[in-house]
Order: C-alpha cells, then sequence, then structure tokens
C-alpha cells in the first residue's frame, strides 16, 4: 500500500537546531522600548526573564542549537509530529487543491505551547530556578507550563483569570494533576490580586491583571521566574520547531507550498509554522502566500502599527507591533486564545512589509465552528477552537481554487485539540441531547 496520507519522521529527524528569522527580515527588528515616563522596563527585563531566553530574545544568530536535554524532551512529548493530507477533505469539497496540516493536536496538553513550555522550564532548571509562575486566559499556555515544570522536575503556579477558570473545571484538573498551584486571578497571592479581591471576590479578571500577578510572585521569589508563552521572539524561536519538521515533510512528499495558513493571536503558532518558510521566501526569492486567521473579536493585525505595552498593567516595555491599544476590551469567544491586543513584533514588521495577509472572521464563530464541522466529519481530528479559524481559512482558500480550476498546495497548522472545549462547539453547533423515549 502507497502511503500517501501521513509523512513520519524519525526520532533521529527531529531538527537540531531552531531557526531566528531576526537576521532574514527584509528591515531591522525595531527594539523594545521604554515608556517616556517611569521606571526603565527594558532595564528591568534581565529580571523578568530567563538569562539564556532573554539571550535568544536579542540573537542576531541565523541558528540556534536545540539542546540535547531538550531534544529529548521534544522526543517525551511525542515529537516528531505527523504532517497529514487531507484527502477525504479535498474530495469533500471537490478541489483541485492539495491540502497538508501540522498535527500539534498531538500535544499531551493539547497545544503547540509545549513547545515552549519545555524549552523554558529547561532554562530555567538550569539556571537553577526552582518555580516557575505565569498567567493564562484559555488555560492551554498555564496547562503547557504546567507538564513541563512536572517534566524536569520544577514547581509550577499559574494565575487564571477567573472568568475562564470558573468555566473550564476540567482543565484546571488537568493542570492540578501536574501538581501545579492554580489560583483564580485576581487572587490573595499577591499584594495587587489582594487589592482587587478586597473590592470584589467575583472580580472576573484579565489577562492583564494575571501578568501582573504572576510577575510579581516572581519578583518576591528569588527561586521563582516568570515565563510568557507568545508574542516574543524567543518564544517563535522555540515554535520554529513546528516548520522546520514541516519542511523536511514537504520534501518528503514532493511537495512545495503555494499558500501557508494559521490562526494567530499572539503569533506564536503562526510564526512556528511560517518562518522557516518566509526565510526560504525571502532569501531564495520563493513565491508563498501567508495567511493569518483571526477574529473579528481581536483583529489585531488591523490595528495600528505602533509602539505599545504588551500588557494591560504596563509592567512590560514598549513593543512596535500592530496593536489595537493594550486596555482595549475585547467580546468573549470560544477561540479565547486568539483574544490579544497586540501581534508578535516579528510578524507585526513582516505584515507592515507587505509579506502577510490575515482575514477576521465573525465573532459569533458559526461560520468557523461550522466549516471545522465539517473538517472533523471528514477528516476525523478534532481542532481547538482556535485551530478552527485555520481550518476554515484554508477550507475557503481550498474552495477558490475550485472556483479558479487552481491546483494550488496549502499547508496549515493545526496548533491543538478540542477535548476539552467541547461546550463551546456544543453552544454555538446547538449540539443537544437526542430526546429520550419513555
Ligand atoms: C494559545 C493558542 C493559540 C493562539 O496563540 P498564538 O501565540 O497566536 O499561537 C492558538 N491555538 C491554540 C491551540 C492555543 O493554545
Amino acid at each position: 500500500m502507497t502511503n500517501d496520507r501521513a509523512i513520519i519522521l524519525k526520532a533521529e529527524e527531529l531538527p537540531d537546531k531552531w531557526y531566528n528569522i531576526i537576521p532574514d527580515l527584509p528591515e531591522p527588528l525595531p527594539p523594545p522600548m521604554d515608556p517616556p515616563e517611569g521606571y526603565s522596563r527594558v532595564g528591568d527585563l534581565p529580571n523578568l526573564l530567563i538569562g539564556e531566553c532573554l539571550k535568544q530574545e536579542m540573537s542576531g544568530e541565523r541558528w540556534i542549537p536545540i539542546p540535547e536535554g531538550i531534544r529529548e524532551l521534544y522526543l517525551a512529548a511525542g515529537r516528531p509530529r505527523p504532517l497529514y493530507r487531507a484527502k477525504n477533505l479535498e474530495e469533500k469539497l471537490g478541489t483541485p487543491a492539495k491540502l497538508f496540516y501540522k498535527s500539534e493536536f498531538y500535544s499531551p496538553t493539547g497545544s503547540h505551547k509545549v513547545n515552549t513550555a519545555l524549552a523554558q522550564a529547561y532554562y530555567a532548571k538550569e539556571q537553577g530556578f526552582e518555580r516557575l509562575t505565569t498567567e493564562t486566559g484559555a488555560g492551554q499556555w498555564g496547562n503547557a507550563l504546567a507538564y513541563a515544570s512536572s517534566l524536569v522536575g520544577l514547581d509550577c503556579t499559574v494565575f487564571w483569570v477567573r472568568a475562564v477558570y470558573r468555566w473550564k473545571p476540567q482543565r484546571l484538573k488537568f493542570m492540578q494533576m501536574f501538581g501545579a498551584d492554580v489560583f483564580a486571578s485576581p487572587s490573595t497571592q499577591t499584594e495587587f490580586g489582594k487589592s482587587l479581591h478586597a473590592e470584589d471576590p467575583n472580580h472576573n479578571g484579565s489577562l492583564g491583571i494575571a501578568i501582573s500577578e504572576g510577575l510579581e510572585d516572581a519578583k518576591n521569589d528569588p527561586k521563582a521566574v516568570y515565563c510568557l508563552g507568545s508574542v516574543l521572539n524567543h518564544v517563535l524561536l522555540h515554535q520554529s520547531i513546528i516548520g522546520l519538521e514541516t519542511m523536511k515533510q514537504m520534501e518528503i512528499a514532493g511537495e512545495y507550498p503555494d499558500t501557508i495558513i494559521s490562526c494567530l493571536g499572539g503569533g506564536s503558532n503562526f510564526g512556528g509554522i511560517a518562518l522557516p518558510w518566509m526565510g526560504e521566501a525571502l532569501t531564495k526569492n520563493k513565491e508563498i502566500q501567508f495567511i493569518a486567521a483571526q477574529s473579528e473579536a481581536a483583529p489585531n493585525l488591523q490595528g495600528e502599527y505602533k509602539y505599545d505595552f504588551a500588557d494591560h498593567a504596563e509592567m512590560t516595555p514598549m513593543l512596535k507591533m500592530y496593536t489595537l491599544g493594550h486596555q482595549v476590551t475585547m467580546v468573549p469567544i470560544y477561540g479565547d486564545g486568539l483574544r490579544y491586543h497586540g501581534s508578535s513584533p516579528i510578524l507585526s514588521l513582516l505584515r507592515n512589509t507587505g509579506h502577510l495577509d490575515a482575514v477576521a472572521y465573525p465573532a459569533d464563530e458559526k461560520y468557523v465552528f461550522e466549516k471545522t464541522r465539517e473538517f472533523v466529519q471528514a477528516e476525523g481530528f478534532l481542532p481547538a477552537p482556535e485551530s478552527a479559524y485555520s481550518v476554515a481559512c484554508a477550507m475557503d482558500e481550498a474552495i477558490k481554487c475550485k472556483e479558479n480550476n487552481e491546483k494550488k498546495t496549502i499547508l496549515f497548522n493545526i496548533s491543538g485539540h478540542g477535548f476539552l472545549d467541547m461546550d463551546g462547539y456544543g453552544d454555538v453547533l446547538g449540539l443537544k441531547p437526542q430526546p429520550e423515549r419513555s
């Protein structure tokens, strides 16, 4: 039997370097800056980030070796991950396009975020830290860091936006299963949290508040360090493992992508699949179209390209990025991981130079979830609500190919699975129990 569905790499084929696009960008990347007033956030960075991550954040090296210890952890997490040809879906859509998708849904905790969580936990352990702190919104990042901490033998404290904490009890237990301490934020663990908690013990919280709590907690404990799961250069660097594996796999398939698609919140999974290919497009004059799929609830790539804070509480340096404003309010969506006000500085630069297209789908999520139901019925894998945007966008492009009779090769990333998000799909798609017979 010929296998034209799954392209699977051997353990030995796991890449041994991450790709850093910074030296290949069409323009120099604007550095982080201090706001006109207040203390120096840039000067504060060495107290905020893991030393090795800060070094990578600023690095101009094109290739950065992945330490053996991290490659071991990647193998333990099930890397390399398969690349699939969506043959059933192609047939169902009647498209002449070829569709390939990368399977980050095989992640142990359910998302691509383990790729950077493992690297950050490894470096933190090496640097002698005993505990990691972080914030989480949708829960995927907190869960990934809880898992990574557990594997390398560190404690982990997660501040989780209260509104989502209450709505996802299963994901909470999953984090606790790894031994993490998880607090609904605002919590009574920090001074900042206590002040808000005193005003309203049921405060819904926000990502900005949770970030501030995580930072405060780490600052007050010399054995603890704070970790971030998206946006920053070193996070996109770690995620390049996705695209580097995919390059080997497309070569095995004998295909080259015309179009590369993924969902984009802060930019880590999009950067992960796209940047190694983008580097090739920039340095070898290849024609590839890159499309970021977003929600109209947070279409940050349609915002303004300017310096803005990465967090609500203004504790981070200012980054040059496409932003909706760091204190903007956004309507809730089930694809909560896409609800972030800004887009990573690297991807923002590429957007500004015209190398990156973006679409935004309606915030009621009916369209993207209906498309994803078609995908599930054809291919069998359940994407995370965020990944549903990537799936819908790839299907839209495949249908355009049908209308124009174009034989494009479309590559898209499925950033996670939706096993703990069925309530979202159920609500939007109206999945209800059958009436019982008496
Ligand atoms: C966090 C998350 C996203 C959005 O974050 P990016 O940094 O833009 O990738 C997308 N998909 C899943 C499954 C996530 O957990």
